[in-house]
């Protein structure tokens, strides 16, 4: 069975679950570990997008 997993790419932590901590831009949403990545994305969310590619 193929679990979806999701990618914190703030700290690069992978989640075993979707979390509250979403961030939906361009289409695609992006989760996070906690509020405090979240809160990082949104600041500089290109640079972090850039880096998964
Ligand atoms: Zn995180």
């Amino acid at each position: 069975m193929a679990k979806k997993k999701y990618k914190d790419i703030v700290c690069r932590k992978w989640l075993s679950k979707e979390t509250k901590n979403l961030v939906e831009k361009d289409g695609k949403k992006y989760y996070f570990c906690c509020p405090s990545c979240k809160e990082k994305f949104e600041k500089d969310p290109e640079k972090y997008i850039k880096l998964v590619g």
